[in-house]
């Protein structure tokens, strides 16, 4: 399968610095920011560094250091959201997934509880 990465897309602009975010914890590989319209009282959105479209080609063509560096953000991001009576992790990934913003994004939620998983 072909990834066509845009640099146009909105986390593309916050990773160089010309959209402000509210960042929640940064590392070399990793950047994790508080959703702008939030859907929970925890609503945090970790991205790769790196220039991946989806879960699947980050799955696929991320280096070990990457992929490390975005699950020890993960752990940094649940430690520092307190979210120890659980939480949802959501990736969604293209059309049927619902994917609005084309550069691969883990949605984090918690904060109260989140009901069944899927709704239709
Ligand atoms: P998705 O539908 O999985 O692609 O989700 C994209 C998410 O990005 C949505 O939850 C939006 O609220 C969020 N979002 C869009 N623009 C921004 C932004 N500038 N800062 C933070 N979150 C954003």
């Amino acid at each position: 399968m072909e990834y066509a990465y845009d640099d146009q897309n909105i986390f593309a602009k916050i990773l160089r610095g010309e959209i402000p975010n509210k960042t929640v914890y940064e590392n070399d590989h990793a950047l994790a920011f508080e959703d702008i319209a939030p859907q929970a009282p925890v609503h945090v959105l970790i991205i790769p560094k790196g220039a991946y479209v989806s879960l699947d080609h980050f799955a696929r063509d991320a280096s070990p250091e990457e992929q490390v560096g975005f699950m020890q953000a993960l752990a940094e991001v649940c430690r520092i959201t307190d979210v120890a009576q659980g939480f949802r992790s959501i990736s969604n990934t293209r059309v049927h997934g619902v994917q609005d913003v084309p550069h691969y994004h883990m949605h984090i939620l918690g904060g109260r509880q989140l009901g069944r998983m899927l709704q239709g």
